[in-house]
């Protein structure tokens, strides 16, 4: 099934748009990853100091593994867990600058647009057999490459969500945006003199969130006036604890057993239910308000750091024809299996192609923005979504049915929060991708074909 003139577009030099060059090289094809920053992993570089829940054996994909080996590549230990930073420097850069890959990529080239070539996204005849047209800007203004696939792998990470609870930003937040900064700021690291001996609130209960609280705890230890307030939409911080000991990724279940502990022994302050709405300035300090200006309940701090997660950029994808969740803004067969709403297991059952595919054949969403604004991606969930999409792209339909993965579990399904699993629960997710659409996962599946309500992923 080679075919060397059939060119893959992929938008982005992430772990996961690499290793669909990488599955997209070695199945014949010719891959072109257009990536916007100034080298691969840029925006895992963003957030280089953070520890990895993940260890190195669950974030190396297998045909970019193949590869590296061909290059002479020394592997890292699969049970250690790298930062962001050896994630790039021990992994994507060699498969980017060391590998047969590294000719297929460009970098300092941002995608702005993705066309059917001379057709605007209301034309239907001929669009099947037009080509993609990716437009990109490089720095000597706008140019554009042809492509007979496009896989957006563009991830989420320059799109943080606002402070506003209702998802947009808070009134007054771009006009005190030098007190406010998103995703995870190295607070041990290059921050440390913004955050030292300030209060800082904290506003998400994700991974992000909880990593910021721990590292702003140990900063407290060098700097004891330094305080931490802990804002969290939700009404039970208990649900950001994760599934402790039964977390099959055992870094992830001790950050949230050591948040847990930081949260009971009373570390922090903890504002749950706080709804952000207004952030105003207050004698020096930030006035972050939940309720009416005048005179709602609100926080006084120095800084305010947002991990609220992220969402997906879909600007320069205008003219192409797609379809996504109106809520979570991801494909819309993705949806179910993921849906924060419906389906609290960290863990997703694997996917590929099927649920990725859009209206507009050829084009298909990966990686960490398929995800759109649900917070639970895994980067072996995205190995797994390309090597599916690069079959399919090939005409292998039967590799692109297959799923050759199983993810590890959480342990918290249907809400269970620390301590609580059952073994219920704690077995609920995971296995092979199950082919009924209303079942959440495999357990779920397994329970609904024998009659009964199923595993309760979903109440
Ligand atoms: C702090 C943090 C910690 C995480 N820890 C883990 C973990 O331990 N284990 C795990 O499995 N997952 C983890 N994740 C989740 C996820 O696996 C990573 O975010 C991963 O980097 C996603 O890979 P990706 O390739 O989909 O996207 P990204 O890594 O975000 O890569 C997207 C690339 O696209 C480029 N790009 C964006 N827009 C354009 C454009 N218009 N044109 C051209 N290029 C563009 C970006 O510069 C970037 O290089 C973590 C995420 C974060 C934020």
């Amino acid at each position: 099934m080679s075919d060397p003139d059939k060119t893959v577009a992929v938008i982005g030099a992430g772990p996961v748009g690499l290793a669909a060059a990488a599955h997209a090289l070695e199945r014949g094809l010719r891959p072109i990853v257009l990536e916007g920053g100034a080298c691969a992993g840029h925006a895992v570089r963003q957030w280089a100091h953070v520890r990895m829940f993940s260890p190195w054996g669950y974030n190396i994909d297998k045909a970019a593994e193949r590869l590296l080996r061909e290059a002479g590549w020394n592997e890292p230990d699969p049970e250690r867990y790298p930062t962001g930073g050896e994630l790039a420097e021990q992994y994507l850069e060699p498969l980017a600058a060391r590998t047969a890959l590294g000719p297929h990529i460009r970098t300092h080239v941002r995608v702005i647009s993705v066309v059917r070539a001379g057709l605007d996204k209301v034309k239907t005849a001929g669009r099947d057999k037009a080509p993609f047209e990716i437009r990109y800007v490089n720095g000597a203004g706008a140019e554009s490459v042809r492509a007979d696939a496009v896989i957006d792998a563009s991830g989420t990470w320059f799109q943080p969500n606002p402070a506003g609870a209702n998802g947009v930003e808070a009134i007054g937040e771009a006009d005190n945006a030098a007190r406010i900064a998103y995703g995870m700021p190295d607070v041990l690291g290059g921050a440390r003199q913004r955050y030292a001996g300030r209060t800082v609130a904290v506003l998400g209960s994700g991974h992000s969130a909880i990593g910021t609280v721990i590292d702003l705890k140990r900063l407290q230890e060098d700097a004891p006036e330094t305080q931490v307030v802990w804002l969290l939409r939700g009404d039970n911080p208990e649900k950001a604890f994760g599934g402790g000991a039964a977390d099959q990724l055992a870094a992830r279940g001790e950050l949230g057993l050591a948040f847990a502990g930081i949260v009971r022994s009373g570390g922090v302050r903890v504002e749950p239910g706080f709804r952000l709405t207004h952030v105003s300035e207050a004698g020096g300090r930030l006035r972050l308000g939940a309720g009416p200006a005048c005179c709602g309940r609100h926080v006084l701090a120095d800084e305010l750091i947002v991990a609220t997660g992220f969402r997906p950029d879909l600007s320069f994808l205008r003219e192409m024809r797609i379809e996504l969740d109106p809520a979570l803004e991801c494909p819309r067969l993705l949806a179910p299996l993921i849906d924060p709403n419906l389906h609290s297991c960290g863990t997703v059952r694997p996917h590929g192609a099927r649920e990725l595919a859009q209206p507009e054949p050829g084009l298909y969403l990966a990686g960490m923005k398929s995800y759109g604004r649900a917070p639970t991606f895994l980067m072996k969930t995205g190995y797994e979504q390309v090597r599916s999409i690069v079959a399919a792209i090939a005409g292998d339909r039967a590799a692109a049915e297959r799923v050759e993965l199983v993810l590890p579990e959480t342990g918290v399904c249907g809400g269970a929060a620390l301590g609580s699993g059952s073994a219920t629960a704690s077995a609920c997710c995971g296995g092979p991708a199950p082919t009924d659409p209303s079942a959440c996962c495999k357990a779920d599946e397994e329970a609904k074909a024998v009659g009964n309500a199923g595993c309760g992923c979903s109440s």
